[in-house]
């Protein structure tokens, strides 16, 4: 059984995936209830594989990332998805201004990109986690006071590309509370 606000962001997905269709992905036995799971397709041609942009960061030597080693590739916030079969290109995630610090209070620890936008490399299958440690009640009061809805509020995302043709796989995850 998912914890209630996971259950209740299966019902009512976060408004980041608008741009998206969107399948909420089963709970697996043993799997983390406090969590859901969407996979996601192309809302035109409903083709389920996407390119995904970033503003990439080479870090220098010594590198001031926390896990980014110098000359390691950083793929830095906000991030859209592009359709690759009919090029419809929509905003998946701003740590700016989405979940529970960017809606709350306007962003969190990480740093965003500005300029020189670019895809990652390789095309992808894209699964978007999002993550809610916090008791449903309280999230819907905070929810009503911000005006948004109660699973815009998330803990947690993490965009999960896996790689198609053999191609590598990249994991994109911020930590929003
Ligand atoms: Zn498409």
């Amino acid at each position: 059984m998912r914890a209630p606000a996971a259950a209740y962001a299966e019902q009512h997905p976060p408004s980041c995936l608008s741009g998206f269709g969107h399948v909420p992905v089963p709970l697996a036995p043993g799997g983390l209830n406090i969590a859901i799971d969407f996979k996601l397709r192309c809302q035109d041609c409903s083709s389920d594989i996407f390119q995904i942009s970033a503003f990439p960061l080479v870090a220098p030597d010594p590198s001031p990332y926390s896990g980014v080693r110098p000359g390691q590739t950083l793929y830095r916030p906000p991030h859209t998805l592009k359709c690759v079969s009919c090029n419809l290109e929509r905003p998946l995630f701003d740590v700016r201004t989405q979940g529970y610090d960017g809606v709350l209070i306007g962003g969190g620890a990480y740093e965003s990109g500005t300029e020189g936008k670019a895809f990652i490399p390789g095309r992808f299958h894209v699964v978007v986690s999002f993550i809610y440690n916090i008791d449903l009640t309280e999230l819907e009061e905070l929810a009503g006071e911000a005006r948004v809805g109660a699973s815009d509020l998330f803990d947690w995302i993490s965009i999960v590309g896996t790689g198609i043709d053999g191609g590598q796989n990249v994991e994109l995850g911020y930590e929003c509370a």
